[in-house]
């Protein structure tokens, strides 16, 4: 039998909105910010996956409200590795990350790099997963291509991104430059189902914004479908966020419009300027 090694990543739907991410081989799994256990459990019976570890992305209770609940109904719950911002308080966390850190987990495969991107809360992680090929179990098998993959938490959603909780918008603007430097076809794991909301604030400030329009064409289509939106992807956002777009000339001008100011200097202002729009949209 051929078996690949190859990852799959797959939503958990929570709570009215929510998606709790599902890393996995076919064998051992890996949960992204388990905001409710059961749900989880389900799937994991469901799909026969082994947990072996859980990443936190930020100390919100739809985020980690599941966690004890979810290692207590694993048989080795007790011993696994619960991966989560150093700077947060977060109750059964083992592993304490900051900027700059490397997790190597061995199954399900996967190497992460921790990005500290403080704005939706201070103390904010996302973990991303560099493009690698995965070791087939045949030789004559052709390798699989990963693609790079990005675990953002409520930093970044797809044509949105998270409201400033905790973070100053100089802050979120550094937090999402980070994202918009790894690589253009890094598929983008956000954790809640806004991608039509945000999508018709984003028509608000780019009406004309083609690839906006044709994205909004697209959501619609899955959602009508009872479908995620999401992965989405670095470039995407890149062309259709307006958070992603504070450099653009239409959108500082709407953000100038908006916030009353005829100059806005830099793009951490007009960031500013349309989050707090967004914020009474
Ligand atoms: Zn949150």
């Amino acid at each position: 039998m051929v078996k690949s090694t190859a990852l799959q990543v797959w939503p958990i739907p929570a709570f009215s909105d929510n998606y709790i991410w599902c890393i996995h081989d076919g064998q051992s799994a890996l949960i992204v910010d388990p905001g409710d256990a059961g749900p989880v459990i389900h799937f994991l019976q469901e799909n026969r996956l082994q947990l072996m570890g859980i990443l936190i992305t930020h100390y919100h209770a739809d985020h980690i409200g599941g966690i004890a609940a979810l290692l207590k109904a694993t048989a080795n719950g007790a011993s696994l590795p619960v991966y989560g911002p150093a700077a947060e308080p977060i109750a059964g966390l083992t592993q304490a990350l900051m900027q700059g850190d490397e997790v190597e987990i061995a199954a399900p495969a996967i190497h992460l790099q921790v990005l500290e991107v403080p704005g939706h809360t201070l103390g904010h992680i996302a973990y991303f997963a560099p493009a690698k090929r995965a070791e087939e179990q045949i030789a004559n098998k052709p390798s699989v291509e990963e693609p790079p993959r990005l675990f953002c938490g409520d930093t970044l959603f797809a044509s949105g991104c998270g409201r400033l909780f905790e973070g100053t918008p100089t802050q979120m603007h550094a937090s999402l430059a980070k994202f918009a430097a790894l690589p253009s076809n890094t598929l983008v794991y956000c954790t809640h189902e806004y991608t039509l909301s945000n999508i018709r604030f984003a028509l608000a400030v780019e009406p004309n914004n083609p690839d906006l329009i044709a994205w909004a064409k697209r959501a619609e289509a899955l959602r009508e479908l009872n479908l995620p939106t999401l992965p989405t992807t670095i470039d995407q956002e890149i062309k259709t966020n307006p958070f992603m777009r504070c450099d653009q000339a239409v959108v500082r001008q709407v953000a100038q419009q908006v916030a009353g100011q005829p100059q806005l200097s830099g793009a951490s202002e007009v960031l500013a300027a349309i989050r707090a729009w967004k914020d009474r949209f």
